[in-house]
């Protein structure tokens, strides 16, 4: 989809997997942790898949142990190999199961698979050899089960397809099979395993292109293009729901709304391009203000900010602000149209809020709105704070009414 779409992925700032897709697939690996993130990924969503034929191979390899033990007729002598094949299926089938599945299946089938798979593959040459011709047909199922059915990548998978080929060939030649029988056998395996590669190597790259499209389009939806910031509407959903946990918490929030001082005069003074730049340099620097997971900042238009802090009083969200007021001002972008001073500064508004059933975000965002008008009307570059005893300040929009009403002004 992106491909055919007009997407300069080279212009979109800070995003991993735009990075990756630019890279290209060839290498079939990501940096390290969008790797984890990746096989995380792709484990999860073949679960099921997984789980069934982990399932499926124990009960066959249940099977023929059982049935060659009670026929007394050992493969190769000992009863020892198919036993232990029984065994590690079991083993894997009940960490595919089990609650381990996330952190235990990769390490593990990526020991047990080829181990059982040589295994199996000279117990097969034996059977063959032995006369039982149509154990060969398994041959072709032990070389897909890792490409597709068991949630390997590429690599694995073909390590075990090779391992397994050179350990049929093998015993095919110790066991002495019939020379037609071999060479027909160890060709549909050679065919196979090259069949096999191509397809999954294929499906790989585009199970990983999709990965890194889906994460792309989502952290583009989420995110705002110029500066990197949350945008508006992440900032909106996650206010709402921080305000149900303060109120369910009995915690107050903090919102902040940080304005750049006389932003019209840098862009006349310096071009628009030169205040794109500074507004990427201030959101990076606003970042700071962002203690914990539920504390947010988002662009809130042009170039205006908002923060949300969770769990502050209003001592501790004023010295937060100040303090980034203080690390703006360090930044030194110079401000030659500013009438106040000679670098850009920015005004804050706070608003220190316990979110109670007479009051909604929208009102608190009101009164950060009415704090910022106060630094600003103030002399800007400079912080104001409000909080519930402020609330009687506001006279207009939706937050003075059920404030008045319930006898808050
Ligand atoms: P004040 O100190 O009162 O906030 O003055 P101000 O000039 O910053 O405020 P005003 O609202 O008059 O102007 C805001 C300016 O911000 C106008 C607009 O050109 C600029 N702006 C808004 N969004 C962007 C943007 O994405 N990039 C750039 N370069 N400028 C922007
Ligand atoms: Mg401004
Ligand atoms: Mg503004």
């Amino acid at each position: 989809m992106i491909r055919g779409a007009p997407l300069n992925l080279a212009a979109i700032p800070d995003s991993p997997y735009a990075a990756e897709l630019l890279r290209g697939q060839s290498q079939l690996r990501f940096s390290p942790d969008l790797e984890a993130e990746y096989v995380r990924a792709h484990l999860i969503e073949s679960r099921l898949i997984i789980r069934v034929m982990c399932a499926l191979g124990a009960v066959l390899a249940v099977t023929r142990t059982v049935e060659l033990m009670a026929t007394g007729s050992p493969i190769g002598g000992s009863f020892l190999p198919i036993a232990f094949v029984a065994f590690v299926s079991t083993l894997l089938t009940a960490i595919a199961w089990s609650s381990t599945f996330e952190r235990l299946f990769v390490p593990f089938a990526r020991v047990i698979v080829p181990m059982r798979n040589v295994i199996v593959a000279a117990c097969i040459a034996a059977a063959a050899a032995k006369g039982q011709r149509e154990m060969l047909m398994v041959l072709p199922l032990l070389l897909l089960g890792p490409f597709f059915f068991l949630g390997m990548h590429y690599r694995t998978a073909l390590f075990s397809g090779v391992v397994a080929t050179l350990s049929f060939i093998a015993h095919a030649i110790i066991f002495e099979l019939a020379m037609p029988v071999a060479l027909r056998s160890i060709a549909l395996v050679i065919v196979t395993l090259v069949g096999c590669a191509a397809v999954a190597r294929h499906v790989e790259r585009l199970s990983r292109t999709s990965f890194l499209e889906t994460r792309l389009i989502a952290q583009l939806a989420e995110h705002d293009t110029l500066t990197g910031t949350k945008n508006r509407r992440v900032f909106d959903e996650h206010l709402a729901r921080v305000w149900s946990q303060a109120a369910s918490d009995g915690r107050k929030i903090a919102l902040l709304l940080i304005d750049v001082d006389h932003f019209k005069a840098y862009n006349d003074h310096y071009g628009h391009q030169a205040g794109d730049r500074s507004l990427r340099q201030i959101a990076q620097c606003l970042q700071s203000v962002v203690r914990g997971p539920l504390d947010l900042l988002s662009r809130y238009g042009g170039e205006e900010f908002v923060a949300l802090l969770f769990d502050v009083d209003a001592e501790q969200a004023t010295k937060i602000a100040d303090r980034v007021r203080q690390s703006v001002n360090e930044l030194g972008i110079e401000h030659r149209g500013s009438r106040t001073t000679s670098m850009i500064t920015i005004s804050i508004g706070v608003a220190v809020v316990g979110p109670d059933p007479t009051r909604t975000p929208r009102g608190a965002l009101q009164l950060a709105d009415q704090a910022l008008y106060a630094a600003k009307v103030g002399g800007r570059n400079r912080v104001r704070v409000m909080n519930e005893t402020d609330y009687g300040m506001l006279v207009t929009g939706v937050f003075a009414q059920p404030a008045r009403a319930a006898g808050n002004s």
